[in-house]
């Protein structure tokens, strides 16, 4: 069997890349979304588990003394990394895997996996992006100013990235983003095992 592909996205935090992503793994179900572990305190509405594995500071130290992570980073004061048994397990049995990640686990992950695909996403304005945060109502006052004062870091990094989508309309968004992964399912690498019943009675 073909082996998955493996996508990274990244985004200041409050561009929309989790609401975007849930509603592309709802609409391709061969795609699935790694979920992190991390050290942030879980939100009103998240699930250890299903959002993220949230463990503590022993706990994700203990993981990377065991090299357990393909990559981790400190990102606004906590640890967040990626299961690397997880990811190779799925990518192995031909599924395609999406990494939410920052800037600095996509270097490391690029490093590792060059032909990882990775895909940055924007706001629409900073006043937007600071709305959204605020709008979402799950991060204290002084979290959302530390994610926005980090936002143009963040962003900084774009041009080491494959694609760029813009988020201000979703819906536009979220079919710009549907017809990256659907046209990486269509490569000429990937439809030859596909369409191989296919392409040996065409050509017979
Ligand atoms: P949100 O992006 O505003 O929903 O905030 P989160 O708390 O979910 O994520 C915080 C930051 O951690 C973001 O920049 C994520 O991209 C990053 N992040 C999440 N999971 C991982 C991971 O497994 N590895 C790395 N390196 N970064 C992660
Ligand atoms: P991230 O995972 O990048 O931090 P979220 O997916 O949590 O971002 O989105 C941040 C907030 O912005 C959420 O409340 C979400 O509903 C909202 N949002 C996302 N995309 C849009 C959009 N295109 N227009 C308006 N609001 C959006
Ligand atoms: P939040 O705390 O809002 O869920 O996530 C904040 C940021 O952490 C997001 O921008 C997200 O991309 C990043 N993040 C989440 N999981 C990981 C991870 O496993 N590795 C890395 N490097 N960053 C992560």
């Amino acid at each position: 069997m073909k082996r998955g592909s493996l996508f990274i996205i990244s985004a200041p935090s409050g561009a929309g890349k989790t609401s975007l992503v849930a509603k592309l793994v709802a609409s391709q179900p061969e795609i699935e979304v790694s979920v992190s572990h991390t050290t942030r305190p879980m939100r009103p509405g998240e699930e250890n588990g299903v959002h993220y594995h949230f463990v503590s500071k022993a706990e994700f130290e203990a993981e990377i003394n065991n090299s357990n992570f393909l990559e981790f980073a400190e990102v606004f004061g906590n640890y967040y990394g990626t299961s690397q048994k997880v990811v190779e397990q799925k990518l192995a049995q031909g599924i395609d895997v999406i990494l939410e990640i920052d800037w600095q686990g996509a270097e490391q992950v690029r490093r590792l996996v060059p032909e990882a695909i990775s895909i940055f996403i924007v706001p629409p304005s900073i006043d937007e992006l600071r709305s959204r945060l605020t709008n979402r109502g799950q991060d204290a006052d002084d979290v959302i100013a530390r994610r926005l004062s980090e936002a143009q870091t963040e962003m900084s990094h774009y041009l080491e990235f494959d694609y760029l989508v813009v988020n201000d309309d979703f819906e536009t968004a979220l079919s710009q983003l549907q017809a990256i992964f659907t046209a990486n399912r269509l490569t000429i690498d990937k439809q030859q095992s596909a369409q191989q019943v296919l392409m040996a009675d065409l050509l017979a």
